[in-house]
C-alpha cells in the first residue's frame, strides 16, 4: 500500500445527493498498533473513526469533530477525532475488550459530536442516544437530527483469521431536502441490495465502485478531498504543562511536595511525558504570579 489514504467526494449532477467515501484500512491499523486494541476494539474505534473522517471532510478549513460513544457495555467509552485537514486520533476505554460483536461491547447509551470551529472558544456539541450500537446507523441518525438530512452512512472493519484488521472503508451518502421521491426510493433500494462493504472492500473494489453500489448513476461527479488522511495526535509538552496548570495551585504543590517528577502519558498516542521539578516550580510561580 503506498501514501496515505484519501476521501473521495462524489455528487449527482442533479445535486440531490453528496457523497463521501475513504479507505481507512491503513489508519486503523495504526491506530490498532498504537492503542493495543483487542479485535473487536479495532472493529468498534475503526468504525467510529472512518466514520468521523468521512464527517470531518464535510466541514470547512480549520473546523474538526470529536465525537464520543457513551455506552454501558464493556468497551466503556470511545473516542474519535478528526479535522477537515484530515489529522485523525482515537482513544478507546477498555482497548483489550472481549466481546461476540459491536453493538454488545457498546451496550446502550449515547453519541455525542463535538465541532470545533476557529475563532469559537466553545465546540458546537450534539448529543443523540444510541439506536443500534453499530456506530453507523448512530452516526447516520445524528446527522439526521442535528442537520434534518437524511444520511446512509456504511462502514465497515474486517478481520483476517487471525483477528488483525484485514480491511476497513466507508461511505456517507447525503440525501438533500429537495430530492424527488423516486431518487429516495430507489437509493433505499440500492441500499438494500449492495453487496457488504466489507465484502467489496476484499475483492478491492475503488472508493468510486462502493459509492456506485449505492448509487447507480452515471451522472457521478467525483473530486479528491485535498487533504490526505493521517493518523497524527497534536500533543506536545506544553500541552500537558497547560494541562498540569489547570488542576489548579493546590496540585502542583502536592506534585512538589512528593518530589518527584511528574510522569504523563498520553491517552490517544501513548507517548510518555515527563515534567520535572524544576518545570512545576515554574508553572506554580506563572500561577501565583499574575501578568
Ligand atoms: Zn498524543
Amino acid at each position: 500500500m503506498s501514501g496515505n489514504p484519501h476521501v473521495y467526494k462524489f455528487h449527482t449532477k442533479d445535486g440531490f445527493l453528496r457523497i463521501s467515501a475513504v479507505k481507512s484500512t491503513q489508519i486503523v491499523r495504526e491506530m490498532t498498533d498504537t492503542l493495543g486494541l483487542s479485535a473487536i476494539a479495532s472493529v468498534g474505534l475503526g468504525r467510529l473513526t472512518t466514520g468521523t473522517i468521512l464527517m470531518a471532510s464535510q466541514l470547512n478549513d480549520g473546523q474538526s469533530l470529536s465525537i464520543r460513544v457513551h455506552g454501558d457495555g464493556p468497551i466503556g467509552h470511545l473516542v474519535a477525532e478528526a479535522s477537515f485537514e484530515g489529522k485523525v486520533r482515537g482513544y478507546c476505554q477498555k482497548p483489550d475488550v472481549q466481546s461476540v460483536d459491536v453493538k454488545e461491547a457498546i451496550g446502550k447509551g449515547f453519541l455525542s459530536v463535538a465541532r470545533t470551529m476557529p475563532f469559537q472558544k466553545e465546540p458546537q456539541i450534539g448529543i443523540v442516544n444510541l439506536r443500534s450500537g453499530e456506530i453507523g446507523e448512530d452516526l447516520a441518525y445524528y446527522m439526521h437530527q442535528s442537520q434534518q438530512v437524511p444520511t446512509i452512512i456504511s462502514l465497515a472493519v474486517s478481520l483476517d483469521k487471525e483477528g488483525s484488521v484485514a480491511q476497513a472503508g466507508g461511505v456517507l451518502i447525503e440525501l438533500m431536502p429537495d430530492a424527488p421521491e423516486k431518487v429516495i426510493a430507489a437509493l433505499e433500494k440500492n441500499t438494500k441490495e449492495a453487496p457488504p462493504l466489507s465484502q467489496q472492500l476484499s475483492a478491492g473494489a475503488s472508493e468510486r465502485t462502493m459509492v456506485e453500489s449505492y448509487v447507480h448513476s452515471k451522472d457521478l461527479v467525483e473530486t479528491q478531498h485535498p487533504f490526505p488522511v493521517q493518523y497524527f495526535c497534536p500533543c506536545t509538552i506544553e500541552r500537558v504543562e497547560r494541562t498540569l496548570t489547570m488542576l489548579g495551585r493546590e496540585s502542583l504543590s502536592d506534585f512538589l511536595k512528593k518530589n518527584k517528577p511528574v510522569g504523563v502519558k498520553c491517552e490517544f498516542c501513548k507517548k510518555d511525558y515527563t515534567v520535572t521539578l524544576a518545570r512545576i516550580q515554574e508553572l506554580l510561580f506563572d500561577l501565583e504570579t499574575p501578568n
